[in-house]
């Protein structure tokens, strides 16, 4: 298989650890120009700093993907230093979670702005040059909770439900310009977003996953750079859960 990547621009949302850190370095790896960003620039510097010793180009930018004007801003440097973004990965994305009879509506928002809106603003931002060159890549990262619901997380499956139904359009309207649009479904993986839950549930989390482990943001990363690579080029439209078996189980 061949996964190289020379010559393609990456833009990877929330880059600053977890998955979006990890893909980060994955797309490096495999030869693309990576652009790196998260809200704190502090957050995004230090990563920046640690992927460019593994040489090749990387770029950080402070930029919160909720706030289109923020976005505009970034996508302005990006295109005057790199030039039109191949591949977008959307992956920022929070939890606020509460019993819906609990749930403000300031938690509702900013779950729904940052995994669903962000995803819109972000797109928005590269699918002309992409239309342009007439090759590109959108990967969205949902979640098994986008596909299953989870007590406590309305908002969050919301998101993530929304952004299947977001990546399916999109695949339909791209494809006649050779852009495709897949979503992933990550079950548990360990990263600062898991660390939260309390030991008694991750307990329980763990007797429902058939490979009995939560999985790794590398794991994930590299099912992100197959499905943006040539190599993916007949997959679009499609929702690839990456769970160590949680969903059949
Ligand atoms: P994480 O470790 O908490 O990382 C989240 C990243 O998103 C950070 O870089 C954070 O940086 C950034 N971010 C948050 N809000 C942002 C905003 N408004 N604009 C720009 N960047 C923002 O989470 P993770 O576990 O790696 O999750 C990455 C993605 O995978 C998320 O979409 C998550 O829903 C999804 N996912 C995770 C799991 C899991 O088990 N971990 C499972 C399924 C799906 P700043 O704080 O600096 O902004």
């Amino acid at each position: 298989m061949n996964l190289n990547l020379a010559g393609k621009v990456a833009w990877v949302t929330g880059a600053s650890r977890g998955i979006g850190r990890s893909a980060a370095e994955t797309l490096l790896k495999a030869g693309a120009r990576v652009v790196i960003t998260s809200r704190n620039q502090e957050n995004v510097d230090a990563a920046q700093r640690e992927l460019a010793v593994l040489g090749g180009s990387v770029g950080g930018f402070a930029c919160d993907v909720s706030d289109s004007a923020s976005v505009q801003r970034v996508m302005k440097y990006v295109l005057d230093k790199y030039g039109p973004v191949d591949i977008l990965v959307n992956n920022a994305g929070v939890t606020k979670d509460n019993l819906l009879a609990l749930m403000g509506e300031e938690d509702w928002d900013e779950v729904i702005r940052t995994n669903l809106k962000g995803a819109f603003n972000c797109t928005k931002a590269v699918i002309r040059g992409m239309i342009k060159k007439r090759w590109g890549r959108i990967l969205n990262v949902s979640s098994v909770i986008g596909l299953k619901g989870n007590a406590g997380q309305a908002n969050y499956a919301a998101s993530k439900a929304g952004l299947i139904g977001f990546t399916k359009s999109l695949a339909l309207e791209l494809a006649p310009r050779n852009i495709t649009a897949n979503a992933i479904a990550p079950g548990f993986i360990e990263t600062a977003m898991t660390a939260k839950i309390p030991e008694a549930e991750r307990a329980k989390a763990l007797e429902r996953i058939p490979l009995g482990r939560f999985g790794s943001p590398q794991e994930v990363a590299s099912l992100i750079a197959f499905l943006v690579s040539d190599e993916a080029g007949y997959i679009t439209g499609q929702v690839i859960s990456i769970d160590g078996g949680l969903l059949t189980a």
